[in-house]
């Protein structure tokens, strides 16, 4: 297992937003957390990328106990994020944000090698190089919060709402291109208000609710419950 998540508890003071939580995800798949507002998905992936204290429970990355490791060591690793609302520097432009992705390294043809990647997947962020990032729709930042993230080239990145605020069309292909990502060799960890596509791509998934895991399986099973139906793929 590439990430291992033990017992996992994090409180907003006395709010519980995330309770006695564990999964794993096996190097080279697509892990996918769904759930209804609130249920704690931007929680757990703040959690795993070292931005929240954790009150109880575990985190092993690559075998390494990191639970108290700050983010950047993170990155370092291995782990890196795409955060929900983009969270891109809008004031810097597209080429600084990738630069940004990949500051912890040093291999200058590696990262020569990985922006020639994150061109292929977006070629967009290429056309819009020298534009100022807080400029760019929303699809377009969407990419860019992925691309930079995929500067770092991560074993595992952390995808959190990439289809958030996207017309149907970009959705689409934001989901056919976090496959291609998955296929090029990077694990996935996605969470999703998009359920139904989120399942469809996903090895393995989880149903996040009021800060617990109520339900595990591969991606087709729980497209397939009655009950994960009814509560987050509108019934059909
Ligand atoms: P959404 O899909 O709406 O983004 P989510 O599943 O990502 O929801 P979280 O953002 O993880 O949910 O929130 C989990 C719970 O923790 C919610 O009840 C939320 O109100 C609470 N919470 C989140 N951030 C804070 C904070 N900074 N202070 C206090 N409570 C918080």
């Amino acid at each position: 297992m590439l990430l291992e998540v033990e017992g996992l508890c994090v409180n907003y003071g006395h709010i519980e937003a995330i309770r006695n939580i564990s999964f794993s995800v096996e190097e080279g798949t697509i892990a996918t957390l769904i759930g209804a507002n609130g249920a704690g998905k931007t929680t757990t992936m703040k959690t795993l990328s070292g931005l929240r204290k954790v009150r109880e429970g575990k985190v092993v990355f690559a075998g390494k106990d990191i639970t108290h490791l700050p983010p950047f060591e993170r990155v370092k690793m291995g782990l890196s994020q795409s955060p929900e609302g983009r969270g891109i520097f809008p004031g810097m432009t597209v080429r600084e944000n990738l630069d940004m992705g990949g500051y912890v390294r040093k291999d200058k043809a590696g990262l020569a090698a990985d922006l020639e990647r994150v061109f292929g997947l977006f070629p967009r962020l290429q056309e819009r190089f020298d534009q100022v990032a807080g400029t760019m729709s929303g699809g377009e930042q969407q990419m860019l919060a992925i691309g930079r993230a995929l500067m770092a080239r991560p074993r595992l990145v952390l995808l959190d709402e990439p289809s958030m605020g996207l017309a149907p069309k970009l959705i689409q292909q934001i989901f056919s291109i976090i496959t291609e990502i998955n296929e090029q060799g990077t694990t996935v960890l996605l969470v999703e208000q998009n359920a139904a596509q989120a399942l469809k791509r996903a090895h393995t998934a989880h149903v996040l609710e009021t800060g617990e895991i109520k339900r595990s399986g591969t991606g087709a099973e729980l497209a397939g419950d009655d009950a994960v139906k009814a509560a987050y793929l509108g019934g059909d």
